[in-house]
């Protein structure tokens, strides 16, 4: 099984195993990175970019520039977020940055501070499957 994703870097759409963990463009050639990941720790770097999900859980706290597919804040996010699909913070969630996403769901008790850019009727890369 193969699905199609954007490359995080230059948004190029390649074809990847379902199951790979990382692949390199074949448009920019630099590493791209598959796998979903669970935050449960203090996660800092400059870009935390993934064709799959993010989610922050309840003790995690990221400090970065986020490109994923789907972002989940449970815990603490400072930074900018770009998904593909839908942002979601919850209730106990807090987020510090500007979203760029196609669907933003945020629960009653969340914290939000930043620019907001949603747009669930732009036209999506071909091949994006459906929340
Ligand atoms: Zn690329």
């Amino acid at each position: 099984m193969t699905k199609k994703v954007p490359c995080t870097h230059c948004a190029g759409e390649l074809e990847v195993a379902e199951r790979a963990l990382s692949t390199v463009c074949p448009h920019c050639q630099k590493r791209l990175v598959l796998e979903s990941f669970r935050i449960r720790t203090h996660y800092a770097v400059r870009l935390f970019a993934t064709c799959g999900d993010i989610f922050v859980e309840k003790r995690g706290q990221v400090v970065a520039t986020i490109r994923a597919d789907n972002v989940t804040v449970n815990g603490r996010v400072r930074g900018d977020v770009t998904a593909r699909g839908r942002v979601k913070i919850g209730p106990h969630g807090s987020l510090k940055g500007d979203i760029t996403a196609p669907r933003l769901q945020v629960e009653s008790g969340a914290a939000l501070n930043g620019y907001l850019r949603i747009d669930a009727g732009r036209t999506r890369p071909s091949g994006g499957a459906p929340v």
